[in-house]
């Protein structure tokens, strides 16, 4: 939460205003300053708290009658930010507002609580188990056998996909469609796809039967925010790939806890190990085609008759945003045209901690 100094800009209503005042208020405005008569007054944080709660986008600032061991809590009712007067004591605010890093309760922030982490922490332990258990199992099998293993229903996984619609992805989404095609298929809809990919999903889409494509898009007001003009690629890739890719995906697969992927181990050196099952953020993370390699791809898109990505026969071999990929030359590496001259390997959507990869 930010300490303001001095009187701030916003429309400035005292707590005691009636709730459908406030609410009629906020519906015309971009800032509200709610003004505490009296520390013990806590209608301020209720009003913060409904405000949030029904959807309201603004921002809040806390002001009047406060109490630095009121920081966090204003925080967690849905402040943005708190006016301080002349002479308050800044460092105090700053201390209290970290003075805990768990609550018990679950609030308008969207920090987990302690019993959130504690779960996450179970079922963790539980996903690793899980996923040692199926490498064990399909150690050895085909892709198709080790999808099959993640989607037995016996397993009780909620289960999503993750695709590019890039260039080797047709033969995943084939797996998937003749396994279950209304299994849900996340595409991350950067703003920044070649218009190809975009025409081949839907071509893909048809082709393969699929009825569950989501289309993921970045939070509008983080755009505005931190990429208005589209360029953010040009000065901090990983902030881009951070609002593009990492946090859309993180919003988009908030309600699976197992996740497939296309990743294949011969594609990166950062994929170098990667196996059929692994956990990740909590999420396990289900990669049926870990072992192919480009012959086993081609094989399996010649043999299913299935179409081709458009840019392929352009030297387009690993395709992602347009910003950021380029053909590749006889002898390099198929991921070479991905962040070509940059230090960057992935996206992020595959490296855990809101790491993600296309
Ligand atoms: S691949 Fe490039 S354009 Fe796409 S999200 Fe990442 S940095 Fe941005």
């Amino acid at each position: 939460m930010q300490r303001l100094e001095g009187i701030q800009n916003g429309l400035r209503l005292s707590v005691t205003t009636p709730l459908e005042e406030v609410e009629a208020a906020a519906a015309k405005e971009e800032t509200l300053v709610l003004e505490f008569d009296a520390f013990r007054d806590g209608r301020g944080f209720s009003l913060a708290a409904v405000l949030r709660e029904r959807g309201y986008a603004g921002r809040l600032i806390a002001a009047g009658k406060l109490l630095p061991d009121q920081a966090r809590h204003l925080r967690r009712s849905g402040f943005d930010a708190v006016e301080l007067g002349e002479g308050a004591d800044k460092a105090a605010w700053d201390r209290m507002d970290q003075a805990f890093s768990g609550a018990y309760q679950p609030a308008v922030d969207t920090a987990p609580t302690i019993w959130q982490r504690r779960q996450a922490a179970s079922n963790d332990r539980d996903l690793q188990g899980l996923a040692d258990r199926l490498n064990r199992e399909t150690e050895g099998k085909d892709a198709e056998d080790i999808l099959k293993a993640a989607l037995d229903p016996a397993l009780g996984l909620k289960v999503g996909a993750i695709s590019s619609f890039g260039a080797e992805s047709a033969a995943l989404l084939d797996l998937i469609a003749k396994e279950d095609r209304d299994t849900p298929v996340v595409f991350l809809e950067t703003g920044q796809h070649f218009l190809q990919t975009l025409s081949y999903r839907t071509q893909l889409t048809k082709a393969l039967g699929l009825t569950d494509v989501r289309l993921v898009t970045p939070d509008a007001g983080e755009k505005a925010t931190l990429d208005a003009r589209d360029d953010l690629w040009k000065t901090d890739a990983d902030a881009c790939c951070d609002l593009r890719k990492v946090r859309p995906l993180a919003r988009a697969t908030a309600g699976f806890n197992a996740v497939i992927t296309g990743r294949k181990r011969y594609q990166a050196t950062t994929r170098a190990r990667l196996k059929p099952f692994e956990v990740l953020d909590g999420v396990l993370r289900i990669n049926p085609l870990a072992n192919w390699d480009g012959d086993d791809v081609e094989a399996w898109l010649d043999r299913n008759d299935l179409p081709r990505h458009p840019l392929v026969e352009q030297g387009y071999l690993s395709i992602g945003c347009w910003p950021c990929t380029r053909a590749v030359q006889d002898g390099e590496d198929a991921r070479a045209g991905r962040w070509s001259g940059m230090d960057k390997v992935e996206c992020g959507i595959h490296l855990g901690k809101r790491q993600v990869a296309a």
